[in-house]
């Protein structure tokens, strides 16, 4: 951190994690494509050879569907720590085998914590340096964040990065799924 921004203002976003994204799978059953983990890992032993699985359940039939993790992996080829996290349906390893998965539906999942100023940030000179922090690797829109967090209509948002007043690291339709900081200057002209 600088420490020549003596007359800037800070603002830090979090991006909370409400819970997991649904797995985007079609049903066996009945065709519907959304699952949610059970919270579960399955690991099956065959000698010294083990599978393990992940265990999800149809949103809306409950069937439940194995995702492979490890197929006929040799005991000893898998990490112990994480072996016994398996064993355990540890929420942690659970949570980074339901991340890792390639279809992900991350409706709900997530909800905007901002600490704004209660003061008209529009009469106030000092550029805003906003920090978004993500508890979680959503891919949100930036468009959406903007608007979540001042309270802007869309197309105020467009108008604020259109004119530069809100710089931005990337496209405001870039998704973002990482910790970015980005500005929001005062108004040059109030009568515009
Ligand atoms: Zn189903």
């Amino acid at each position: 951190m600088s420490s020549i921004r003596h007359a800037e203002n800070k603002s830090l976003w979090v991006v909370r994690e409400l819970g997991l994204p649904a797995i985007v799978k079609t049903c066996v059953s009945c065709r519907f494509t959304r699952h949610h983990s059970t919270g579960k890992i399955r690991v099956n032993a065959n000698g010294k050879l083990l599978d393990v699985w992940l265990l999800i359940g149809c949103e809306r039939c409950d069937r439940t569907s194995k995702i492979p993790v490890h197929e006929r992996v040799h005991v000893q080829a898998l990490d112990h720590e994480r072996l016994v996290m398996f064993e355990n349906n540890d929420p942690a390893i659970v949570r980074e085998l339901v991340h890792a998965q390639r279809r992900l539906d991350w409706t709900g999942t997530w909800e905007l914590e901002t600490d704004m100023p209660f003061y008209d940030i529009e009469s106030d000179p000092h550029p805003l340096e906003v920090i978004v922090r993500f508890e979680l690797p959503a891919p949100i829109r930036v468009e959406k964040l903007l608007m979540a967090g001042f309270g802007l209509s869309r197309s105020a948002v467009k108008r604020s990065t259109d004119s530069g007043r809100i710089r931005l690291p990337m496209a405001v339709d870039a998704r973002a799924r990482e910790d970015f900081t980005f500005q929001r200057s005062y108004r040059r002209n109030p009568g515009r």
